[in-house]
């Protein structure tokens, strides 16, 4: 017997008919004498639509309303999973963030969980009672709903499978694993059976959504095992597991691309001590995160400009801030392009081998890609370049680097 938190993405839970299929699983599980939690995200696209009514209504809105209307999408799905799964005789009830309570920061959008109490969850699932939890959601200091940043539902998963000592929190979604890259834009992509914690932290912060980046942290933190698998076919996915559970490394383990990021230039500021604070303060006390950064170094001595990308969701409130604070930065225009994608090559092999970026840039030149910023880490290089080069871009340096499956 083992105590399983199994969590179940949008497209397993995307119809009726799926929802029942989930139910099933859920219940074999269960019948091989498991006690089990069950977390889900809402319908596929529906989160999607929710933000969207937001945005209709006001492109800068309440972050806290914002909250209360996302977060509806997995109350559905939890309610109606427990109900399919009170239909084949299994008994289950349905938990809402703040019902369990699963405490965050006031962040709203994008809350960090604080506490979880999974005393009476715990107590129920020993008398064989199925947990199943909205993801993505939880209670803010203020006892109002937040959520997690999209893809948190992930998040949830995790945290509570570390809360109640689970055994493993299996994550069910639309592919039957993690992959070498994306497999849905390169058809040659190799599953992997395994991929440690911090190749994946790496994978999950430069784009790949198969996992969100914190719920990665957070197994990592916990010593979470965690499994990516299908809910659709029943085969082993892929475990994330320590470096030591993997005896052959390989040198890069994978590639992403996220086009989830705008580009801002901020044109013309004084090349001094203070300026880039003057920038990246502002944007950080909004909490808006910036990811790549470049400045030059002043040919004139006066002036400079500084290159940087935020979330696109970020983007209008990124202008607003900048515009507001244009005194005290003292810039003369802002720029700005939606129309990037950041591409990156990550594997712990980097660490020791000397070359692997000159093949990612030559790799880009020889299909005529122009790099706009490029930013390294000791496990992976990203470069930002034109949109419309992503597919281009993945699939070369897929092959460049000796990726591609086997046929
Ligand atoms: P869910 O709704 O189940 O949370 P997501 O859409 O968030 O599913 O994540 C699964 C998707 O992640 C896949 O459909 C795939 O397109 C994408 N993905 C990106 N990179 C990878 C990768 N390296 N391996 C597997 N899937 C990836
Ligand atoms: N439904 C939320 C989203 O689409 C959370 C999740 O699916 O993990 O971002
Ligand atoms: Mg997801």
């Amino acid at each position: 017997m083992a105590r399983l938190v199994l969590k179940f993405g949008g497209t397993s839970v995307g119809n009726i008919e799926r929802i029942k299929n989930v139910a099933r699983r859920v219940k074999a599980v269960v019948d091989a004498g498991n006690e089990v939690a069950v977390v889900v995200s809402a319908m596929s696209g529906e989160t999607n639509k929710l933000v969207g009514f937001c945005r209709d209504i006001a492109p800068l809105h309440d972050a806290r309303e914002y909250d209360a209307v996302v977060a509806s999408g997995e109350q559905v799905t939890a309610g109606l999973l427990a109900i399919a799964l009170q239909e084949l005789g299994v008994s289950a009830r349905s938990w809402a963030g703040w019902q369990i309570p699963l405490e965050t920061d006031g962040a709203h959008g994008s809350a960090r969980i604080m506490r979880i109490d999974t005393a009476e969850i715990e107590r129920r699932m020993k008398e064989g009672q199925v947990a199943v939890i909205a993801g993505f959601q939880g209670i803010g200091p203020d006892k109002r709903i937040t959520t997690l940043g999209r893809g948190g539902s992930d998040t949830s998963a995790v945290a509570l499978a570390a809360a109640m000592k689970a055994d493993r929190c299996d994550i069910y979604t639309d592919v039957d694993g993690v992959y070498t890259t994306d497999p849905r834009i390169v058809e040659k992509a190799r599953k992997l059976d395994k991929i440690t914690y911090e190749e994946m932290l790496e994978m999950a912060s430069v784009g790949a959504k198969v996992l969100q980046i914190r719920s990665v942290e957070m197994a990592m933190k916990h010593r979470v095992r965690v499994q990516v698998l299908s809910s659709f076919e029943d085969k082993p996915g892929t475990l994330v597991v320590d470096e030591e559970e993997i005896v052959e490394q390989e040198l890069i383990s994978g590639i992403a691309y996220s086009r989830d990021e705008a580009k801002v230039t901020v044109l013309k500021v004084a090349d001094r001590p203070g300026v880039a604070a003057a920038v990246f303060g502002p944007l950080a006390d909004a909490n808006v995160n910036v990811d790549m950064i470049v400045q030059n170094v002043a040919d004139d001595g006066k002036t400079t400009d500084v290159t940087f990308t935020v979330g696109k969701a970020d983007l209008a409130l990124a202008i607003k801030v900048l515009e507001d604070n244009r005194q005290q930065i003292g810039f003369r225009d802002l720029h700005t392009d939606g129309n990037v994608a950041k591409i990156s090559v990550i594997g712990v092999g980097m660490r020791s081998h000397a070359g692997i970026a000159r093949q990612m840039f030559t790799t880009l030149a020889d299909k005529g890609i122009n790099i706009q910023v490029i930013s390294t880490s000791e496990i992976k290089i990203s470069v930002l370049v034109a949109a419309e080069y992503t597919e281009l871009a993945v699939r070369a340096l897929h092959t460049a680097y000796g990726l591609d499956a086997v046929a």
